[in-house]
């Protein structure tokens, strides 16, 4: 996973249709927004920022941009 230095957020939100969720974590009971744009393989998405609970309290929401992948998701939903 590559985490992005995304200058207009919102119109990169926009250009992968990406929705951005609220994350209440279960530990501290704040609420986090998906805020942080990242790049994985055939992959792009925005995770919920990790904070004092750790890595494991966090959420992420992710779109294929792989011809291949969306093919497959698009086959299974
Ligand atoms: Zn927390």
């Amino acid at each position: 996973m590559i985490y992005l230095k995304v200058d207009d957020l919102d119109n990169w939100i926009r250009k992968f249709d990406l929705e951005v969720i609220e994350y209440v974590c279960p530990k501290c009971n704040r609420g986090f927004k998906s805020s942080v744009p990242f790049v994985m393989k055939g992959y792009v998405g925005l995770e919920t920022p990790i904070h004092e609970c750790g890595p494991n309290y966090r959420d992420i929401v992710v779109v294929p941009t792989d011809p291949e992948k969306i093919k497959f998701w698009n086959s299974v939903l």
